[in-house]
């Protein structure tokens, strides 16, 4: 998702919980940068409309009013319909997986994970997030399902810049 100079984030060690509450927020005016194997997914199945072009890659289609273009409302909730296949960046939020401490408390924000550091932090925007104590269960399920689905993102990223490497050599 775009980011803005306001953003504010809030390091795990400050979160008691966090589950999702379908306010939407994360739908609404987030550019959503697309994987190419996102976009060869999501293109021909929704059509050219669902998405748009950008600089370096392809977004979900933003709305007119800054609505995403699979945001649709439910009584008091706004669903994803394209929840089971929603691209990685949708499905990340409201954390931020980082390797440095960029928006700073470092030492709220460091996390070991299987030998690794990383830097945790989730985005305040989110109607999700309980301040407090780190819950069990945040610490034990929700953080490390949160840094496995980063290891995946960042593992198709690497996996893309070699093959553009890869191409650029042959033609050279
Ligand atoms: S902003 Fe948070 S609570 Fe709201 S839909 Fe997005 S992830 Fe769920
Ligand atoms: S694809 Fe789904 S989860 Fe992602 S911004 Fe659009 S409606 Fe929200």
């Amino acid at each position: 998702m775009s980011e803005t100079n306001n953003l504010h984030m809030v390091p795990w060690k400050l979160v008691g919980d966090w589950s999702c509450k379908f306010c939407g927020k994360c739908c609404i005016n987030h550019r959503i940068p697309l994987l190419f194997e996102e976009y060869a997914r999501i293109e021909p199945r929704y059509g050219p409309r669902s998405v748009e072009p950008g600089e370096k890659c392809f977004y979900i289609r933003l709305l007119r009013d800054g609505r995403c273009f699979f945001l649709r409302r439910q009584g008091e909730k706004y669903l994803c319909r394209i929840h089971n296949e929603k691209p990685y960046v949708c499905r990340m939020f409201p954390f931020r997986i980082l390797s440095s401490p960029k928006y700073g408390d470092e030492a709220l924000s460091k996390l070991q994970y299987d030998n690794e550091v990383f830097y945790v932090y989730l985005n305040a925007e989110c109607s999700g997030i309980v301040l407090g104590s780190p819950s069990k269960k945040f610490v034990e399920e929700t953080l490390p399902e949160f840094v496995r689905l980063y290891e995946a993102y960042v593992e198709k990223i690497f996996a893309k810049k070699i093959v553009e490497k890869q191409s650029l050599l042959k033609t050279a």
